[in-house]
């Protein structure tokens, strides 16, 4: 009664048998993590449903990264809750901070119109100095330079089914580039002038835009809105290392929209990966149940819940939502 929208072009991970040998040698991989030192309790509950229900079957290292140094309480509580290595970066200034070509003044000005008109952390510098970090250095930094693969977690998410295969393997067996459980619809008001600027890009390096792409999936005339969400990511790191996307990110922060607006870095990915990939290349974790407030994935098949490896309620999956963008992607 429930069929579900994907059977027929889905590569499924839960198929493929050999993802499942007990196979101990790891992808070159990082479980990447943003955090803040306030939020390690949050962050505890989170890396305790992430090692419980996947890594402690892998131990794949961590790397925290701060614009502040860590505390000393903050590496204690998670170098404890798993056996994996953990690392603590800083974050340098350029990489957090106005580039010399943005007007302070002007961006301190919107951060109060947008403040004012109650739009999502519109009056937030340092949401603005995230964003850009996610959308054009998380990839660059010292401590992350050395790995192909990377899973970015967030403290207070939750993880509701066992991961019984390693994903890292699956999506370098399968050439795929980027991995998500959630899409959904862009705040328009955050963005005004995103598209346009995208599209100027698009004009001027065309030759970066190969034809088979997934413009289709962003574009109804306008930016339909349409993202992964990207508080859950697991991707090849290398697609953000890429000239190509180099150049997009570049031409991103020269208009300004991460602090004359408040461009986030899941739409900014989306439009890259809709630019320059095509379909295969994206995958849909179907088996990942995640929850990051307010909304989850939770597959809807009988199965993961009947076999015991799932807690969470099907009933409350976002995916054939209002504000999903999913079945509009497998409608492509
Ligand atoms: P939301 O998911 O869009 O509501 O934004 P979050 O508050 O969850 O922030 C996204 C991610 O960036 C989370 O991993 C946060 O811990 C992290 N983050 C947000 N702001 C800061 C900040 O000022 N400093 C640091 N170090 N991390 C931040
Ligand atoms: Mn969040």
């Amino acid at each position: 009664n429930r069929q579900r929208f994907f059977e027929h072009q889905y590569i499924d991970p839960m198929k493929d048998t050999s993802l499942f040998l007990k196979n101990v040698t790891r992808v070159n991989a990082v479980i990447i993590v943003l955090v803040r030192n306030k939020e390690i309790h949050e962050l505890r509950k989170t890396m305790r449903y992430f090692e419980d229900r996947w890594n402690k079957k892998y131990n794949y290292p961590y790397v925290f990264l701060n614009n502040e140094e860590f505390t000393q309480e903050f590496k204690d509580l998670t170098k404890r809750i798993t056996h994996s290595e953990t690392y603590y970066g800083l974050i340098p200034k350029e990489m957090w901070d106005y580039p010399p070509w943005i007007n302070q003044t002007k961006a301190a000005d919107v951060r109060k119109e947008m403040e004012d008109k109650k739009i999502l952390y519109g009056g937030s510098e340092s949401y603005r100095h995230m964003c850009r970090f996610n959308s054009g250095f998380f990839f660059r930094h010292e401590l992350i330079q050395k790995y192909d693969y990377y899973w970015r977690l967030e403290p207070g998410v939750d993880f509701m089914c066992d991961i019984d295969y390693d994903p890292f393997r699956f999506i370098q067996k399968n050439n795929i580039t980027y991995g998500f459980t959630i899409s959904l619809l862009e705040l328009q008001d955050t963005i005004p002038t995103l598209w346009e600027t995208v599209k100027m890009f698009m004009n001027e390096y065309h030759h970066y835009i190969p034809r088979k792409n997934l413009i289709r999936f962003i574009d109804n005339i306008n930016y339909n809105g349409c993202h992964f969400w990207s508080n859950f990511e697991i991707g090849d790191l290398n697609f953000w290392r890429s000239e190509r996307y180099l150049k997009f990110f570049d031409y991103l922060d020269r208009a300004g929209g991460f602090y004359y607006e408040r461009w986030g870095d899941a739409p900014v990915h989306s439009i890259a990966l809709a630019m320059f990939l095509e379909k295969s290349k994206i995958h849909f974790f179907n088996d990942i149940a995640y929850m990051h407030p307010p909304f989850q994935h939770c597959p809807i098949e009988k199965w993961f819940h009947e076999s015991g490896k799932c807690h969470c309620n099907p009933d409350k999956n976002f995916d054939s939502t209002f504000g999903s963008c999913t079945e509009a992607w497998f409608a492509l």
